[in-house]
């Protein structure tokens, strides 16, 4: 059987817009799996000689290369299932459509951040073993079919998926920024990365580092955990190793900001675990001098200063590219009933 009759054979409808789709699930996974954490701290320091870490003398790197992405889903459609009905009820399975995006921006010495690459996609996230692509006149949702799991919640199954999907859409991105870099004069080699995100999936290329925004959960044990609540502005905390589903060296730094909760401008960082201690110590300093210099303020931006004024311009710029939400959701309405 040809594509074409399964599509023919895949009726559904289409919900309608709301923002708020997927949003209460959207920032549940970057804590999965991280619950039974392994810390060692003793990488830099002993734990009995933990202190803040002032800023030190180190060369800029050639260009620093930051990647985001941004989501959002367009749609709650409605996949019909064989039998069409079940006691007389219609028999449906809930699918998101969702556009996503991803990309690099480019600080390199003498102008201002700049596009460097971006990728976007549509997907039609389901359950539905039936589901086919769904062209629009706005482009085609590619179905992306997860396997049914009873335990778990269905909108939390099809966002989980939607941020896997972005996660290497994410990857490919930050792959290709490297390639995209010449021709800028920056010196092979020189150039830093910066994930917005956890690393994981990024820790193979070289110079990375994943910068996590909100900390949700204590990692280190109660006395050094204590400590990055003293951090001055542009200090760190050593660095660490730390496992959860993943392994990976990281450290804490204050961005500067205005005073406030203890924990107020403190972001994480993350490189990765199989790389020498002294190359991951180094990219910790290389950290103190790169990231406050991106720090945004905070009458510009209510997420000041972790969310970083490259990233918070990528982000804006992604989200054009997603296109119009309302003429999205149109077209998915015109498909469902052609
Ligand atoms: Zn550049």
């Amino acid at each position: 059987m040809t594509s074409t009759t399964y599509a023919a054979r895949m009726r559904f409808h289409v919900d309608g817009w709301d923002p708020t789709y997927g949003s209460s699930v959207e920032n549940a996974e970057n804590s999965i799996g991280d619950s039974t954490a392994k810390v060692t701290p003793n990488i830099e320091l002993a734990p009995a000689d933990w202190k803040p870490i002032s800023p030190s003398h180190v060369p800029d790197p050639g260009a620093v290369l930051f990647v985001d992405g941004v989501r959002r889903v367009e749609a709650r459609i409605w996949i019909e299932q064989p039998p069409s009905t079940i006691n007389g009820a219609p028999n449906a399975t809930m699918a998101l459509c969702a556009s996503y995006a991803a990309g690099t921006v480019c600080c390199c010495p003498g102008q201002g951040a700049h596009l460097l690459t971006t990728e976007s996609r549509r997907g039609l996230f389901t359950t539905a073993p039936n589901a086919v692509d769904v062209p629009t006149t706005a482009g085609t949702y590619q179905a992306n079919i997860t396997p049914d799991d009873q335990e778990e919640n269905l909108a939390v199954l099809l966002s989980t998926a939607l941020q896997r999907r972005l996660g290497d859409l994410e990857i490919l991105a930050a792959a290709n920024a490297r390639t995209a870099l010449t021709g800028h004069g920056v010196a092979e080699g020189s150039d830093l990365l910066v994930v917005d995100g956890p690393l994981r999936g990024c820790t193979h290329l070289p110079r990375a580092l994943g910068l996590i925004k909100s900390h949700r959960t204590a990692y280190l044990p109660p006395d050094l955990h204590a400590m990055i609540a003293t951090l001055a502005a542009n200090e760190r905390s050593p660095v660490f190793l730390m496992g959860t589903s993943w392994d990976r060296h990281a450290w804490y730094l204050r961005l500067p900001c205005t005073p406030g909760a203890p924990w107020a401008g403190v972001v994480r960082l993350e490189c990765p675990a199989d790389i020498p201690t002294a190359e991951a110590i180094a990219l910790a300093n290389l950290s103190q001098l790169v990231m406050p210099r991106y720090a945004s303020c905070e009458y510009k931006d209510t997420r000041a200063p972790q969310n970083l004024v490259p990233v918070a311009g990528l982000e804006r710029e992604l989200r054009r590219r997603l296109g119009n939400p309302v003429l999205l959701s149109r077209a998915l309405r015109v498909a469902a009933a052609s």
